[in-house]
């Protein structure tokens, strides 16, 4: 890597089946281009010598299959050439699943083989589980299918923010610098980065998800048999596994790729042997793959929510607005203190409803949460309904009962009820 300020334009020659591992400075954007050959980043091409803008703290690698040379302007934090990756073997899965999609396609009448295939992709955390299914994505949507990616990850939130699971279709292969695009998400709000703070809700919002999308796919020929991909969580311990496995019967997985973990491909195997539509597969972790601790997690998640307001490159202006505390109608969904069984009657059970809606007043503790509007027209709708975008609590006045929020557009909110979880945000 260079001293920070440099501007030294250099060139790396990459033999075929190599890549070039590079994280990005957090300070400052890495200028690339591809100068000859063929290349791509996680499954998308790079358009010859077009110069790209990769942005700060960015972990990617640029792979060629058949050789290529590439230029790079900029300082790095690291920058490396490996010639050992797993990619032939991830490369075979898509021709797999390609030729499904082919055959699902071919009988377009019969509703069981007119399904794509259904992908999970699980693994520990830092196993490369979003990298693989960015891969399988863009490789799929190169070849002009428009696959479905839903992502079970609340801790990272690759398609909106943090504290959500959603999906999108996939229709052209993803931008690297510009990611997932985000045109018409279906998002459900957790509000929490992990789901042990209400597992319930987590297992409710996977189901009501899934029930979208199978409705979906039901009155789209083309969209089933594209099929999905699956990204879920490194939670793979006790409920987290549980919770895999209700991912896997909720979503009617068909293929389920392990990444990094010999123990859970054999639980899985196990566990699935009698589902004999369902494969398990286990693929091995790429050397490449950039573990982060738990402050780095955070990191990330904090500028995932600054994204979703300013935009990936700084290009969006939000909006600060002042509403009276009356106008504002907040919900929590389940939580807070159960009653203990010895302070309630005789006979009479804990009311445990994780999924009970609770009507929340203004109040200190919602300075700083990041909240959710919902589509519900009605408060029993709340829990079973998808999102329209977020709100984020930046001033509480007690004096005047106003509250200040940043919202990506001026203008009423398309909804009138707000869902609060944990989810909170300081901007740097
Ligand atoms: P997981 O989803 O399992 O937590 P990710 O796919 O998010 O893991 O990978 C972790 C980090 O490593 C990401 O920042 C990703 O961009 C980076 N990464 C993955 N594969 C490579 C690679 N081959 N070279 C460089 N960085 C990589």
């Amino acid at each position: 890597s260079l001293p920070s300020g440099s501007t030294t334009i250099r060139q790396v020659k990459l033999e075929k089946e190599c890549e070039l591992r590079v994280e990005v400075t957090p300070d400052a954007p890495l200028r690339l281009r591809l100068l000859k050959g063929t290349a791509e980043i996680f499954g998308t091409e790079l358009p010859p010598e077009i110069w790209l803008t990769i942005p700060p703290r960015q972990k990617f690698a640029v792979f060629t299959w058949h050789g290529a040379t590439i230029e790079m302007d900029g300082p790095t934090e690291t920058d490396y050439t490996a010639d050992e990756t797993p990619m032939i073997s991830y490369v075979n899965v898509h021709a797999v699943l390609d030729a499904r999609r082919n055959r699902a396609k071919a009988s377009p009448s019969d509703s069981d083989t007119s399904q794509g295939p259904r992908v999970i992709v699980v693994g520990p955390t830092d196993s490369g589980k979003s990298t693989l299914s960015r891969m399988l994505l863009s490789w799929a949507a190169k070849q002009g299918w428009k696959p479905t990616f839903v992502d079970l990850d609340i801790g990272q939130g690759s398609i909106t923010i943090p504290g959500c699971i959603a999906a999108t279709p996939i229709e052209l292969p993803i931008d690297p610098v510009e990611g997932i695009p985000l045109d018409m998400p279906l998002v459900y709000f957790h509000g929490h980065v992990t789901p042990s703070a209400n597992v319930d809700l987590y297992k409710v919002l996977v189901k009501e998800l899934a029930q979208v999308l199978e409705r979906q796919f039901a009155g789209n020929i083309e969209s089933r048999a594209a099929g999905m991909v699956i990204n879920t969580m490194g939670w793979i311990e006790g409920v987290g596994y549980e919770l895999l496995l209700h991912a896997i019967g909720t979503f009617n997985a068909t293929v389920v790729l392990v990444l990094g973990q010999e123990k859970l491909w054999s639980m899985l195997k196990d566990v699935l042997k009698t589902k004999t539509n369902v494969d398990v597969v286990k693929l091995q972790k790429s050397g490449g793959v950039v573990s982060r601790n738990a402050k780095a997690r955070q990191k990330a998640r904090a500028h995932r929510i600054r994204e979703y307001f300013y935009g990936p490159a700084n290009d969006l202006s939000p909006h600060s607005v002042i509403a009276n505390f009356s106008d504002l109608c907040i919900y929590r969904i389940g939580g807070g203190p159960q009653a203990p069984r010895s302070a309630l009657p005789v006979g009479a059970e804990p009311a445990a409803d994780p999924t009970r809606l609770i009507p929340v007043n203004v109040n200190q503790d919602l300075l700083h949460l990041v909240l959710a509007v919902s589509f519900a027209k009605e408060p029993e709708e709340i829990v079973s309904s998808n999102v329209a975008g977020f709100i984020w609590i930046t001033d509480i006045n007690f004096e005047s009962k106003k509250v200040t929020y940043l919202s990506p557009s001026a203008g009423n909110l398309p909804g009138k009820y707000l869902i609060m979880g944990s989810l909170t945000w300081y901007e740097p």
